[in-house]
């Protein structure tokens, strides 16, 4: 049994972004659940980015008895009008177990994608940590070409923190270093399969199997057999065999300890 704990479930059936899900998108959500079910994924963390998608993430969970949601703004849906948005998903909040809602997420920095305000980044970011410390909640965080500024805003919290995952891992060997000794855990996902990927498949040998937890990020990230389609929760066994292979244990053991870790981060 594996847990997906990073998947857009609502960004796999429809095509446009930031757009409420239809009746005919649950229809094919389930699909993909009983599909991912035979593959062995009986759980699934789907996450949101914005307001509408945090939305559909909740009305997924709700409707599905293995989907529970995480609600935030990522870094590059923070527009000049984020604190408006910001308002909607602490209202989401508030009944986070009505809304089976299990994390804050995904939030962090990202100055990959141009032009960005890092200031409103930092600023949203601070703020969504905010929540997430008031109502319990552990943080599922995005990083991309902004590591050490994200370091920087964590440590000021860092005591208070209940858990986060670093997801999709791309970072260095010493930034793994610092947030494993956090206790925070690292999302590992279809890319560890990635030919040129050594550097992360070296740090996936060196962090304790404790700190990892499996994550396809789904309709992204699909692991080298599947490269150029659409990902999937299905495809998650693949990518945990190279994980099972590079830790020298069973899949078996791979599904248990990362299932312990998922279910231990995310009150599961
Ligand atoms: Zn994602």
């Amino acid at each position: 049994m594996f847990v997906d704990t990073h998947c857009h479930l609502n960004m796999m059936v429809k095509k446009e972004f930031d757009t409420l899900l239809k009746p005919e998108h649950f229809m094919l959500v389930h699909d993909i659940i009983e599909q991912a079910k035979r593959a062995g994924v009986t759980q699934i963390i789907n996450v949101g980015t914005s307001v509408p998608e945090s939305m559909n993430s909740v009305a997924l969970a709700q409707r599905f008895d293995n989907v529970y949601a995480t609600v935030g703004l990522h870094p590059c849906d923070c527009t000049p009008t984020w604190r408006k948005d910001f308002e909607e998903i602490v209202r989401l909040v508030k009944n986070k177990e009505e809304n089976k809602i299990k994390a804050i997420g995904e939030v962090g920095l990202d100055f990959y994608h141009k032009p960005f305000d890092a200031q409103r980044q930092v600023d949203a970011f601070k703020a969504q940590i905010e929540l997430a410390l008031e109502y319990k909640l552990p943080l599922v965080i995005h990083v991309r070409d902004a590591g050490e500024e994200l370091l920087r805003v964590l440590e000021e919290y860092v005591k208070e923190i209940k858990g986060a995952t670093i997801h999709c891992f791309s970072q260095k060997q010493d930034f793994a270093d610092i947030v494993v000794g956090w206790g925070f855990y690292i999302g590992i996902d279809g890319p560890i399969t990635y030919p040129k990927n050594d550097e992360l498949r070296a740090i996936v040998k060196a962090v304790p199997l404790e700190h990892i937890i499996l994550e396809t990020d789904a309709p992204f990230l699909p692991p080298q057999q599947y490269r150029g389609k659409q990902n999937s929760p299905v495809y998650l066994p693949l990518f945990a065999q190279t994980i099972a292979d590079l830790k020298g244990v069973s899949l078996e053991e791979l599904a248990r300890q990362t299932t312990v870790n998922a279910t231990k981060l995310f009150d599961l």
